[in-house]
């Protein structure tokens, strides 16, 4: 099973992606984790990318691309993955779409919250690049980038919504029920 986990920053996906992988068995693949585990152990690529995460930009995607297609060579991914965080943009569809095929994601997860919501949790979180500014831009870049690409998935036939405000259980429990109906 391929599944996509889509949503605005804040809303929950990491937290969701890893509980959905964990009961399926396949792995929760996530870009932004990636890239903080280079930075913290400041590899070449973490140095060139510290700055555009700590502002809350995308980070180039030859670089994110490349990462991300490696990873998905990795005899874990077998039978399936969770993908969190990637793809963002139109050209990282594309990217996709050229490694794995248009066809082969089974469903878009997309978790919902207001954008209150959002800026609450994240500066609640108290992650590095969760400061007032980058927070700010990363819902931006969010509506310009990546919202888009849930009517692209939509019009695929992959798209199952789902309400990200609550009990974490519940909506993992939620999300659960989501992809049973859609299968
Ligand atoms: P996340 O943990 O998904 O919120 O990602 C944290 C940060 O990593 C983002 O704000 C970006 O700077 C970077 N990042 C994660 N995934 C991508 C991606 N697919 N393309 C570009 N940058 C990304």
């Amino acid at each position: 099973m391929r599944i996509l986990f889509l949503g605005a920053p804040g809303v929950g996906k990491g937290t969701q992606a890893e509980r959905v992988g964990e009961a399926m068995g396949i792995p929760h693949i996530s870009t932004g984790e990636m890239f903080r585990r280079h930075v913290g152990s400041r590899t070449s690529l973490g140095l060139r990318v510290a700055e555009i995460l700590a502002q809350g930009d995308l980070v180039p995607d030859v670089l994110t691309v490349e990462m991300m297609l490696e990873r998905l060579r990795d005899p874990d991914t077998i039978n399936g993955y969770i993908l969190d965080g990637f793809p963002r943009n139109l050209a990282q569809v594309h990217a996709l779409d050229g490694a794995i095929g248009d066809y082969a994601l089974d469903a878009v997860v997309v978790l919902e919250a207001s954008n209150e919501v959002l800026k609450e949790r994240m500066l609640a979180r108290g992650r590095a690049d969760d400061t007032e500014e980058s927070v700010s831009n990363r819902l931006d870049v969010y509506e310009r980038e990546t919202a888009p690409l849930i009517h692209l998935y939509r019009e695929r036939g992959l798209v199952v919504s789902v309400d990200g405000v609550g009990d974490v259980e519940k909506i993992t429990a939620s999300i659960q029920t989501a992809l049973a109906g859609h299968f």
